[in-house]
């Protein structure tokens, strides 16, 4: 029998070579020269994830068998006792990546193999269009059109709402304010502008970003039903999801959410009762590889398609591990793309490519990622109170980001 390779160490890596700050989890094997890399990034909090790891999980892990995958998954949840939160899920995620790399390193297979194999040879994905106005939203589309992006995000403004509606009352405290009933008028019109203008061949997706009250929710869902979005993301928050119930009993605009959740029984009722299209988890935010696969192929039984989360502040081998997964799954939808700089791409060798529209793999091992830590360690994460959370209603009311 083969000698267990087991856990030697834990490194918890921290980076910041764009805007959000990146946390790496690396494990080392008692097999010289054997590694693997995994993301826990939870950028606005972490310190906290970084200590869960280290001081926590660390222990935890040392000496155990590298190959046990599933049963250090479940081991790992359930020794906090308390468990389904961001900060632990994030940390788990790190390990259970850094464990699929490393099992498909020995195995001299990418991920996907591991998975099932391939049922793709590359994930479509979509890109975010912006701009201040309706124009610079349908110039956005038009270039990544231009770069031949197939499905288009469409925001104004952010996450949009800003509007010179909004009466602050005297004495209101700073922070970023939008107006909800005016982020409904504005973006059904924007939509119905770049829909007119760029044609019906092009997908189109909008992002609510959980800005709106149940009920306007349903209605602008009903509104922008007419410009067949491929589909809407978080019209509700997950504090709100009996709502989606209303929804779907009012139109047939397809519906995208996850990016929020936590806990399994979030998301279970909603895919059960084909109340959503589109399952949109963060992965490192549910706890890696390991749960997203099950999501996969339970969201598959009932016709529900993925598109995981995937902006800056999913680290590059975060987007190497939704790109195994969009490889693998029946019932894969799209993918979301952030665009990586330069930096990343020397930072993290490795890092998929888009071409027209299209995310590639590499065929190495594993994740087919790697970290370049004296790089990354030249671009240290900066501590900052986060200020685009700090949202507010036109009256100073705190609200949702
Ligand atoms: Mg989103």
């Amino acid at each position: 029998m083969a000698e267990t390779i087991t856990i030697k160490d834990v490194k918890t890596i921290l980076t910041q070579p764009a805007g959000s700050r990146l946390i790496i989890v690396k494990i080392l094997t008692s097999d010289d020269g054997l590694y693997g890399v995994g993301c826990a990034t939870f950028t606005q909090r972490f310190r906290a994830v970084h200590t869960a790891i280290e001081q926590h999980l660390k222990p935890f892990l040392i000496g155990r068998d590298v190959d046990r995958i599933e049963e250090i998954w479940q081991m790992s949840m359930v020794n906090s006792y308390w468990r389904n939160g961001p900060v632990l899920n994030n940390a788990i995620s790190g390990v259970d990546q850094a464990l699929w790399d490393i099992k498909g390193k020995r195995a001299g297979m990418p991920v996907f193999q591991l998975l099932g194999g391939k049922c793709r040879e590359a994930a479509d994905t979509y890109a975010h269009a912006s701009g201040r106005d309706k124009h610079e939203v349908v110039d956005s589309v038009r270039h990544y059109m231009g770069e031949g992006y197939r499905h288009i995000r469409i925001q104004m403004g952010g996450y949009g709402g800003q509007s010179d509606a909004i009466q602050k009352p005297e004495g209101a405290p700073d922070g970023a304010y939008y107006h909800p009933r005016e982020y409904c008028r504005l973006m059904v019109e924007m939509i119905e502008h770049v829909r007119s203008e760029v044609g019906p061949e092009v997908e189109l997706l909008h992002d609510i970003h959980e800005r709106l009250r149940p009920i306007d929710a349903v209605q602008f869902a009903k509104d922008v039903e007419p410009f067949k979005l491929f589909f809407l993301e978080d019209a509700l928050a997950p504090e709100d999801i009996e709502w989606f119930r209303n929804i779907r009993e009012q139109c047939a605009t397809p519906i995208a959410m996850g990016e929020l959740f936590n806990h399994p029984r979030e998301w279970t009722p909603l895919v059960q009762d084909r109340l959503i299209d589109f399952i949109r988890m963060h992965v490192s935010q549910m706890g890696g590889i390991t749960p997203a696969r099950n999501v996969a192929a339970f969201a598959n039984m009932y016709n529900v398609r993925t598109a995981w989360h995937g902006p800056g502040d999913t680290s590059p081998v975060g987007h190497a591990a939704n790109l195994h997964l969009d490889l693998w799954a029946p019932n894969f939808g799209i993918q979301e793309w952030c665009r990586f700089n330069e930096l990343c791409y020397e930072i993290f060798p490795g890092l998929p490519e888009v071409r027209m529209g299209y995310l590639y793999p590499n065929d190495n091992p594993g994740l087919g990622i790697d970290i370049d830590e004296d790089l990354a360690a030249k671009h240290p994460c900066q501590d900052e109170v986060i200020q685009w959370t700090q949202t507010r209603a036109p009256d100073g009311s705190p609200m949702r980001p």
